[in-house]
């Protein structure tokens, strides 16, 4: 069953209040609107067959309000393919229709029930099994798995043909569905974690109430889990979850182990042996010993997010300039994923909108070493924490902060928090990438900002770079706090460079009002310049020409002295 947040994806304005209604079935959801045609979505797309189709093949359940027609042109390229099938529904404009297209066991029916039941209109279910039963045997609720689902499809289409059946072991969601229930009856569905060969009659469901208590230490973890279920007859689909010592947080056999078996890690305070800890972790379980793991097996499907929790994840991000076509996929699922978003509040509001569940925390620009902090105390927690930066973190921004914060810590669990450090499109790239190729050859990087930095080792750097003939790529040009610094700067350049030099001035590049300006070194002045401001600086060799529509083409030829034959 897909367990993700779906996507509502709307082409109109006139779509827009039925999503908000569809909203409120799924808060998390994001509302999808069509660059220029609709005002006030959650976030905009520019074409409407490239969204549909990476959402598809990300697994994100659709909520599309347009006709079926299209939405089913848009995906027939991609249903051949084995991989994602995620739910995906059509839904009228007007909210007078609800239609499950694809996705049956990725619980699409429940989704149009759910919806259609906001919208206060019947869903357009068409599945025969469904629609006769009420539920969908073959897409158990989660904490439950399908043994087989060959065996299940047979199963369902004895039933509808008249079979009747009786039910084994407890399945409480069964209660409400309308099954052809005889306890004389030779069919059956068996709910229970032990390991068992399904008979020719038996629909096999497991109930996911067992974990299983690990450690760093064992050697091929995968296997003694399957092992030690199995002695302890334990079907290995009734797994819920591995649990370990908080001291085996970061170890790499223990997080492989539960990526092999497909289930989630959970982490609670280390105690003197396994079974202590599997006792600690599920305290309702009967815990068993078996060779070097324990297990523990309960009545019911255990709620894994109850059970100690998880290992804390920051992500220091870069968000790209500003526009979100620049903002790296890896990021924004980052932003999907978190639980708490640290950052300067011009760039935390970039990178949102963030839902009710995701807790924003701004700060000044300047307590970089104190929000990095910040962002370890909450990962430590066990929290998904991410740390924006604006551009790319690991460029005169937050990524070197919070690993000098992690050095200078002594504090193991923050050292045990899962860090990641996600790229983005740093301004220098974007502006460049809007002039030509000002950067198309070799070029130096550079902050004029003196706060953390003496300037006479800024001058030094200007003085060598300028002499090497590099283009040149100013970060923190200038401020209201260090006013003069960018002439003096530009007097270095002048000594090294002709006056005809091309310059770039990127200023807000990727955000709303976002201006370019191509002038020469001979006429920058510093009042041109603000801190919102990139500054690039041609080299011997950088050129401009004119383009068509108006301004100019400025780029650094890749080859430096003779121009190579071509
Ligand atoms: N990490 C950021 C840089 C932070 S330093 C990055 O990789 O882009 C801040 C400086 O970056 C600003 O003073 C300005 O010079 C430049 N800058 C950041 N965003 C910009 C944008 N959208 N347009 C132009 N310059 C920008």
């Amino acid at each position: 069953m897909s367990q993700s947040t779906p996507a509502i994806v709307i082409l109109g304005q006139g779509s827009l209040a039925t999503a908000r209604r569809i909203q409120q079935v799924y808060p998390a959801a994001q509302i999808h609107g069509l660059a220029g045609r609709v005002d006030g979505a959650d976030c905009s797309y520019q074409e409407f067959g490239a969204t549909l189709r990476t959402l598809y093949q990300q697994d994100t359940p659709i909520i599309a309000l347009c006709a079926a027609g299209i939405v089913i042109r848009t995906l027939a390229p991609l249903l051949l393919e084995k991989g994602a099938e995620p739910a995906v529904l059509a839904v009228a404009e007007d909210g007078s229709a609800v239609v499950p297209l694809l996705g049956g066991l990725g619980g699409v029916n429940v989704m149009a029930r759910d919806i259609a039941a906001a919208l206060q209109v019947a869903p357009a279910i068409t599945t025969s099994g469904e629609l006769r039963f009420g539920t969908c045997l073959l897409n158990p609720p989660s904490g439950y798995a399908l043994a087989d689902l060959e065996s299940g499809k047979r199963f369902v289409s004895d039933l509808l043909a008249g079979h009747s059946v009786r039910i084994e072991g407890a399945a409480p969601w069964l209660d409400q569905a309308q099954l052809p229930q005889d306890p004389q009856a030779q069919r059956s569905i068996h709910v229970g974690s032990a390991e068992r060969e399904a008979s020719a009659n038996e629909l096999l469901i497991y109930p996911r109430s067992v974990a299983v208590a690990v450690s760093a230490e064992v050697a091929n973890l995968p296997n003694a889990v399957r092992t030690a279920l199995q002695q302890a007859n334990v079907a290995v689909p009734a797994l819920a979850c591995l649990v370990a010592a908080d001291t085996d947080m970061a170890s790499a056999n223990v997080h492989q182990a539960a990526l092999e078996l497909g289930v989630p890690l959970r982490f609670v305070a280390a105690q003197s042996d396994l079974q202590a800890l599997a006792r600690v972790a599920v305290p309702e379980a009967n815990v068993i010993g078996i060779e070097n793991v324990a297990v523990a097996i309960a009545e019911q499907p255990l709620d894994v997010s109850r059970i100690g929790r998880p290992r804390g994840r920051l992500a220091v991000i870069g968000l790209g300039p500003g526009a979100a076509e620049l903002m790296v996929p890896a990021v924004k699922a980052e932003l999907a994923r978190a639980t708490d978003v640290l950052g300067y509040e011009t760039y935390v509001r970039m990178a949102g909108p963030f839902r009710d569940d995701q807790v924003q925390h701004c700060t000044d620009n300047r307590e970089e070493m104190q929000r990095a902090r910040h962002a370890f105390r909450l990962a430590a927690e066990g929290r998904s924490v991410i740390v924006v930066s604006s551009g790319d973190p690991g460029v005169f921004a937050m990524a070197a902060a919070v690993l000098e914060a992690l050095h200078e810590s002594d504090d193991p669990a923050w050292h045990r928090v899962d860090l990641e450090i996600l790229p983005g499109v740093s301004a220098s790239l974007a502006t460049a990438a809007q002039a030509g190729a000002p950067l198309g050859h070799d070029f130096c990087v550079m902050s004029l900002s003196d706060n953390l930095k003496p300037w006479s080792i800024i001058e030094k750097r200007l003085d060598l770079a300028a002499e090497a003939d590099l283009a040149l790529a100013f970060y923190n040009p200038i401020s209201r706090a260090r006013p003069w610094q960018l002439g003096r700067a530009l007097e270095i350049v002048a000594q090294h460079r002709r006056p005809e030099t091309p310059v770039v001035l990127g200023r807000d590049i990727g955000r709303p009002g976002q201006t370019l300006r191509t002038t020469t070194l001979g006429a920058l002045t510093p009042e041109q310049v603000d801190m919102r401001t990139m500054v690039l600086i041609g080299s011997s060799t950088t050129c401009t020409f004119a383009r068509a529509g108006g301004g100019e083409w400025v780029y650094t030829p890749r080859w430096y002295g003779e121009k190579p034959v071509s």
